[in-house]
This record gives C-alpha cells, sequence and structure tokens, in this order.
C-alpha cells in the first residue's frame, strides 16, 4: 500500500506557530523533502527531530518529485516542508501533488501558517471575496498582462512581493488602479516588528520614497468597486418584480430584490405592482 505525503506548513517568522500536529507529523514522517534542507535543519533541531532530508526545490522538481514518489509507492510516508509558511503556495510543491494524485498516493494538506490569508485576515479589507495573485513577474510583458487581467477585478486581491521590487510594484498598481485605490502593505507578519500600513496607493508610494522597505511584505488591495446598475425605468422595475413572483417569491420579497437592484424605492415597486 502506498504511503501518504503530507503537507507540513512551517512558521512565517514565529517559532510559536508550529503546530503539534506538524511537529508529530515530521516525527512520524519515513523522510523529509524540504525546500532547503539547511533552513529546515534549524527548525527541526529547533524541535528535536532527527529524519533524513532530501531536497525539493524549483529546479529539481521533476526528478526529485519522481523519486519521492517511488518511494511513496514503495509503502515510505513523506513530509513536505518549504522554507516558511504552506507548502504548494508560492512555494514548491504543486508539481509534487499533482504527481501523487495521479499515482493515487494519498495526499494530506495540514492547515498552519500561510502569509497570504494571515494577511487577508488582517487588512481591513473585504475578506467575503478575494484572489491570490501571488508573485508579478518580473517579465514587462506578462506583468502588464496579469495586471490588465486585473483592471475590473472587484474581489480583494493579495500580491507577494520582495521589499527591493516593493516601490515599483506599488507604483505598477497605481497605473492600473488609480493611486486612491485602498491597500494594506502587511509587513513582518508574525514577527516582533510586524506593521499592518492601512492606506491607498498614492500615500503608500510617498512612504516608500521616505523609509527604503525592509523585510518580508504581503500586499493586501481592494477591488474595483461595482459599475453603476444600468438604468431601468419604472415600467421595466415593475415587470421585474412581476417575473420573481411568477418564479414563486412574495410580492414583498420580489419589490425589495428589485429595489436593491434597480435603486427604486420597495414601497412604490410594491404598491405600484398592485395597481
Ligand atoms: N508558501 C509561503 C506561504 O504560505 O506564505 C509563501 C512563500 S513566498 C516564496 C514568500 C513571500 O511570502 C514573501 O516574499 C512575502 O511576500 C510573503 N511572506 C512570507 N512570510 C511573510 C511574513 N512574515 N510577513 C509578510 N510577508 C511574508
Amino acid at each position: 500500500m502506498a504511503g501518504t505525503l503530507y503537507l507540513v506548513p512551517t512558521p512565517i517568522g514565529n517559532l510559536g506557530d508550529i503546530s503539534q500536529r506538524c511537529r508529530d507529523t515530521l516525527a512520524a514522517a519515513d523522510f523529509i523533502a524540504a525546500e532547503d534542507t539547511r533552513v529546515s535543519l534549524k527548525l527541526l533541531n529547533h524541535l528535536s527531530i532527527k529524519k533524513p532530508l532530501v531536497s525539493y526545490y524549483e529546479h529539481n522538481q521533476v526528478e526529485s518529485g519522481q523519486k519521492i514518489l517511488n518511494r511513496l509507492l514503495a509503502g515510505e510516508t513523506c513530509a513536505l516542508v518549504s522554507d516558511a509558511g504552506s507548502p504548494a503556495i508560492s512555494d514548491p510543491g504543486e508539481g509534487l501533488v499533482a504527481m501523487c494524485a495521479e499515482a493515487g498516493v494519498p495526499v494530506c494538506a495540514i492547515p498552519g501558517p500561510c502569509a497570504v490569508i494571515t494577511a487577508l485576515s488582517v487588512s481591513g479589507l473585504p475578506t467575503g471575496r478575494f484572489t491570490f495573485e501571488g508573485f508579478l513577474s518580473t517579465n514587462r510583458k506578462s506583468r502588464e498582462a496579469h495586471l490588465k487581467s486585473l483592471a475590473q477585478e472587484q474581489r480583494t486581491m493579495v500580491f507577494y512581493e520582495a521589499p527591493h521590487k516593493l516601490p515599483a510594484t506599488l507604483e505598477d498598481l497605481a497605473q492600473v488602479f488609480g493611486r486612491e485605490r485602498r491597500i494594506s502593505l502587511c509587513r513582518e507578519l508574525t514577527k516582533l516588528h510586524e506593521e499592518i500600513f492601512r492606506t491607498t496607493l498614492g500615500e503608500a508610494i510617498a512612504r516608500c520614497a521616505q523609509v527604503p522597505p525592509r523585510g518580508e511584505y504581503v500586499l493586501v488591495v481592494e477591488g474595483a468597486a461595482p459599475p453603476p446598475p444600468e438604468s431601468v425605468t419604472l415600467e421595466e422595475a415593475l415587470a421585474m418584480v412581476e417575473e420573481a413572483i411568477e418564479k414563486g417569491k412574495s410580492r414583498k420579497d420580489a419589490a425589495r430584490a428589485v429595489a436593491e437592484e434597480t435603486g427604486f424605492s420597495k414601497n412604490v415597486l410594491y404598491s405600484q405592482s398592485m395597481k
């Protein structure tokens, strides 16, 4: 029987964030696949866990992934870790999970530290619907195409960025979204100097010009405002009310729903639709 691949998230700055389940999984695994074995060795030493390590990173994913898969198929259990945060989220892992899924090897993701979720939840921006955009490409054409595709995006958008690229990225974001668009710059999350700067793109640019950015950043950007509802005549709105009633809504509920959609008063729609 095949072993299981465990995706084990590790702290993004605060060692206290490693969970008991992650410790237990690392301690129970036959071997650990790590993005950088030197980085993971430090964490394992801190946890007093001794395990055979293999490296699995961006440039050896296919070859190393096949070796890991063979061991899993032979019944061994593997814990996959990245340098920090959740494996497979802007970190190696996606390819190995796909290989396991294809080969019928069980994969178990343990919940834990992840910069995108930590930043989004503290951003103060709408969290109901969001998109994770990862790192913007350094290639000018792909970067422009990526940003252009987001021009009308209404959901909150989350980006990862390196500090030295932050000023240029803020400029590019302001080009597409405008300087008044709200942004939360989430810096050094879970660390001693954690800082959440809730501001606008224009102010963020001004601040970066004064204080060069240092440390790790997640950018959470407000989505575009929804387009104003197309103007609907009272006659059309009343027809919408009738349609909603035919579909089973009460007159009151139909009037309320159409009022929200069109901007007409629900009382007007209710009373006029009775005539
Ligand atoms: N897989 C990781 C995760 O689940 O969060 C992300 C890895 S990605 C290579 C690294 C990026 O995550 C950084 O450039 C930064 O944008 C963000 N990041 C990681 N740790 C962070 C922290 N403590 N504070 C702010 N951003 C962080």
